[in-house]
């Protein structure tokens, strides 16, 4: 039997990173056992859904190396794969249920529903349905309707009994049926809920796993149930832990970000995002930390997936976009880092593609110093300064200022400097520059500090001799200058 998995996200918002890892073990397993990926957009909450946020999902799971085969857009043999274009598939259900009595009308107002809902809180007992309406001949309730009172559609729970879910994460739970509430399927518009949706549609385009976020473990009991009063067998599900702060509740924004974009507009490898959201909760093994998008599709097993809330540490995630960012060839890189780059305003692209092997020369000099795209341009914004207004780091100027023969010794230092600078051969420089220091019986600092303030205006960064490379023979010239007037 192919399988056939889907994931289900509400464009009620942003890519929550919670609905990334859902999405992401979706993916692979579907791809892992050659089957089927499904995307089906939950938008029956129209107030809160838009296009906007429905996009923004679609471009996080592009992003993380995702493709589906059926979905908006594409089509597919089950479509349409929005529910708001469902409705009349909902309705032929609806209208089923009803005439096998699977599910009845029920005419209770919310008032009277609010006040039985006041009276069982006030007892201590939990809110639930009194099935009031459960009871009513199927004639009596179609004449109700069609004389126009309002009605909602209920699923008739069986009183006795337990449901059973087989969950291939959370093993064997079981639901005593008393606890289930007579839930709405229909609500008095005529809008479906949640869990009436989500059966119509997984039995519809044949899902056969359904792997999504422990909240839903509550729900799962009412959807058994009703795949059982259409006479279908239930998918395999897998209920994901969730995702907990250092603080060990729920992840919040105050533990960390949750969207997958502030992640990516803050730089993160798209790779590292997905390996650190795949450790919440799998791995590849007992100890391995790294893994690509096809280890995922070679081994992922939701039977491997554990069990209980899962620690998210953002000081490992920086750790491992460190990682991932060091290990891209200085071509993915300056790919990635490019848009970056642009947005802080020191470069157009066509500069940077213009300048391509410059622009790799200065990223071979920041990479090991870096963790996140993001945190590029600040470090390079002294190279794309003009010569005669290096911004000084106050810091930087004070080391310069603290060298009583500086405007002296950048003056000598660049005589000596000039002719080796055309061709400049970094390593060759470097040592002799130690040389000249020990000569003149000086340390290091002294020349060092002003010559680091005159060519990068910061206290600390890159090694000077590649800064050099980098700016060029004039510009080094320009830059050490401008110093010996402006730190005189
Ligand atoms: N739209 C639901 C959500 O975003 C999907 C739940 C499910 O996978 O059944 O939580």
């Amino acid at each position: 039997m192919t399988t056939r998995l889907r994931y289900a996200p509400s464009p009620t918002g942003f890519l929550h990173i919670g609905g990334a890892r859902t999405a992401l073990f979706n993916w692979a397993y579907a791809r892992r056992t050659g089957g089927v990926f499904v995307l089906r957009i939950e938008d029956t909450d129209r107030a809160r859904s838009t296009d906007e946020y429905e996009e923004a999902i679609l471009e996080g799971m592009r992003w993380l190396g995702m493709d589906w085969d059926e979905g908006p857009g594409i089509g597919g043999p089950f479509g349409p794969y929005r529910q708001t274009e469902r409705f009349d598939r909902y309705e032929r259900v609806a209208a089923e249920l009803l005439a096998s009595g699977a599910a009845y009308r029920c005419f209770c107002d919310s008032a009277r529903l609010d006040a039985l809902r006041t009276r069982q809180r006030e007892a201590g007992e939990t809110p639930a349905y009194d099935g009031t309406c459960r009871d009513l001949a199927l004639e009596e309730a179609e004449r109700r309707a069609a004389a126009g009172e309002p009605f909602t559609v209920r699923f008739r729970v069986p009183k006795d009994g337990e449901t059973l879910v087989q969950d291939l994460v959370c093993g064997e739970v079981r639901f005593p049926n008393a606890d289930v509430d007579d839930w709405i399927m229909v609500r008095t518009d005529g809008t479906p809920t949640y869990n009436f949706c989500v059966v119509c549609d997984d039995s519809h385009m044949r899902i056969t796993h359904v792997l999504r976020g422990e909240e839903h473990l509550t729900n799962t009991p009412k959807q058994v149930l009703l795949f059982e009063a259409l006479g279908l067998e239930p998918p395999a599900f897998a209920h994901l832990p969730l995702m907990l702060g250092n603080d060990g509740k729920k992840l919040s924004k105050r533990t960390g970000d949750t969207s997958l974009q502030d992640y990516r507009d803050k730089g993160y490898p798209a790779a590292a995002v997905m390996n650190f959201l795949c450790l919440q909760g799998w791995g590849l093994d007992e100890t391995t930390t790294i893994f690509s998008l096809d280890d995922l599709v070679r081994h992922f097993d939701p039977k491997d997936v554990r069990k209980g809330g899962s620690v998210f540490d953002p000081k490992k995630f920086l750790w491992m976009a460190g990682e991932y960012l060091r290990r891209e060839s200085l071509e993915e890189l300056a790919t990635h880092c490019a848009p970056f780059v642009v947005a802080a305003g020191l470069a157009t692209e066509e500069e940077l593609a213009e300048r391509a092997e410059w622009f790799r020369a200065v990223l071979a000099t920041e990479r090991e110093r870096i963790q996140l795209y993001s945190e590029l341009p600040a470090r390079i914004a002294y190279l794309f300064q003009d010569d005669d207004a290096v911004v000084y780091d106050p810091k930087a100027e004070k080391n310069a200022r603290k060298h009583e023969g500086r405007i002296e010794l950048l003056e000598t230092y660049l005589e000596w400097l000039r002719p080796r600078l055309d061709p400049l051969d970094v390593d060759a420089v470097r040592e002799a520059t130690k040389a000249f220091v020990a000569e003149r019986e000086l340390r290091f600092p002294a020349l060092f500090q002003p010559l680091r303030c005159a060519l990068m205006g910061a206290a600390g960064g890159a090694d000077l001799f590649d800064v050099m490379a980098l700016l060029g023979p004039e510009r080094v010239e320009r830059r050490i200058r401008a110093a010996m007037e402006r730190l005189a």
